[in-house]
């Protein structure tokens, strides 16, 4: 595929971060509708911190957000720790250009020059001393004079005076190379033109840039999105605030409206509303509107979106996005007695209650459980009147003769039975709800006996009529 290279590039050290999810997001809508290539490389170079199982968290959870490794926009992954060759050549390159020199001081001996000279940080001291390769010396870059702009398509032009940037390192003493190096070396020889990234990464840039520079290329556009903050405005963090994409998804979190979500941290859809399908979100994205301020990742407003999402599904496409809840064997019926086409009547009348797939098994227990556990001082409290049990007691003998067996017939018969006794439908309804589905909330009452069944819902209330005995 010609066309512009964007790529993804994240370490596998830990579940993978909701930022994350959002950078690799806006480089997918952005090399999709630009006719380009998304590269997934796996920057798995840091061995003490990298494990198998991360890089797979990674994979699986692109994939559940919809960067599917079989799109033809897609390409990889690859892993980084496949080119040290190419990393060290490199920095072997610029060796021999004069970009970088050798140097034997160690932290200490640093440390030491500092507190004689009155300086802070490497002072280019092995600048000129002509030291080759060996054991325990580390490749430094030779930083100009002078200053490096940045363009960065979301912040501008960034100038940083080349003097604050110290002769940083290339190559370690043991010989591997750094970050840095090896980031703008796979970047180089995967053919990246467009480099989007979290906000982090920005003081690194012009170390990059001049390492691009160095080895006689142009660098790439840059772009550096902001950060996530949480309530507080602090930047989320792993150990303070819940970043783990996994998390969501397997909470009951839909993967559309997550999607829909991350991409607007920072970022508003044409036409202003922020729920947008994928499709639109694609078509308008632009890193240069995107906002320069950190986007506050809102726990509630995600729940929000993710309840729109549900209320806007099908009975069908609930069900099965739910499957996995309803017939979790944690479920609070025995799962067995879970019926899909029970289910599917019921649907319509839960989805505007659940925020999260997960809430669905609560909202039908009643359907599927084979008794109801009736809250005895809920049952108290609504049948705590003469007038109550009156009611109670017509409704139930309307129902036993009732002809057809729907919402509106047995909303109609509650009714006249509480109006006989001065009963809104409201406090009329209460007994019914509790003899019926055990509690004093819950999903609308009519539909609710309607999905239940004439003789499961008469039993109940025949049971529950004995109580009052
Ligand atoms: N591996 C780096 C990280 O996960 C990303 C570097 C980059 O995007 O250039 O932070």
């Amino acid at each position: 595929m010609t066309g512009p290279r964007y790529r993804f590039a994240p370490s596998p050290t830990g579940f993978f971060h909701v930022g994350g999810a959002r950078t690799a997001l806006w480089n997918w809508a952005l090399a999709r509708r630009e006719g380009g290539t998304f590269v997934l490389r796996i920057e798995d170079t840091d061995e003490a911190r990298n494990r198998p199982e991360w890089t797979q968290g990674i994979i699986d959870a692109l994939a559940w957000i919809g960067i599917h490794a079989d799109d033809p926009h897609f390409e990889g992954p690859y892993f980084q720790s496949h080119y040290a060759e190419q990393h060290v050549a490199a920095a072997q390159r610029l060796h021999a250009a004069g970009a970088a020199y050798y140097c034997d001081m160690t932290a200490a001996d640093i440390e030491a020059r500092n507190k004689a000279d009155g300086t802070q940080g490497y002072q280019g001291w092995s600048r000129d001393r002509g030291l080759g390769p060996g054991e325990g010396r580390v490749l430094r870059f030779r930083v100009p004079e002078g200053s490096t702009v940045v363009h960065d398509q979301v912040r501008g032009e960034v100038t940083f005076d080349n003097a604050t940037i110290e002769d940083f390192v290339l190559l370690r003493g043991n010989g591997s190379p750094m970050f840095l190096l090896a980031n703008v070396v796979d970047d180089l020889s995967m053919g990246i033109t467009h480099v989007v990234r979290a906000e982090e990464h920005l003081p690194n840039t012009p170390k990059q840039q001049m390492i691009w520079q160095a080895l006689g290329h142009q660098p790439p556009t840059w772009a550096h999105v902001p950060v996530l903050v949480n309530e507080q405005r602090k930047k989320l963090s792993k150990r303070r605030d819940k970043v783990a994409l996994e998390m969501y998804r397997d909470e009951g979190y839909l993967a559309a409206a997550m999607v829909n979500y991350l991409m607007t941290l920072g970022w508003t859809p044409k036409g202003g509303s922020e729920i947008a399908d994928w499709a639109n979100m694609e078509a308008d994205f632009r890193l240069s509107d995107v906002n320069l301020s950190p986007a506050f990742f809102d726990l509630k407003k995600l729940a929000a979106f993710n309840g729109e999402y549900i209320r806007a599904m099908s009975p069908g496409a609930f069900l099965d996005a739910a499957r996995p809840w309803l017939t979790a064997t944690d479920a609070p019926y025995p799962v067995d007695r879970f019926d899909e086409t029970v289910f599917l009547a019921m649907a319509p009348h839960i989805q505007p209650r659940c925020v999260t797939l997960a809430d669905a098994p609560g909202l039908v227990d009643f359907l599927f459980q084979p008794e109801v556990a009736i809250d005895s001082e809920a049952w108290a409290k609504a049948t705590g009147t003469a007038d109550a049990v009156a009611v109670f007691r017509a409704a139930s003998s309307a129902y036993e003769g009732l002809t057809e067996w729907n919402a509106d017939a047995l909303k109609a018969a509650l009714e006249a039975a509480g109006e006989a006794h001065g009963l809104k439908l409201g406090k009329a309804q209460a007994p019914v709800r509790v003899a019926v589905t055990g509690r004093t909330v819950g999903p609308p009452l009519f539909e609710s006996l309607e999905c239940l069944g004439r003789d499961e819902t008469l039993r109940r209330m025949r049971a529950a009529g004995a109580l009052l005995a």
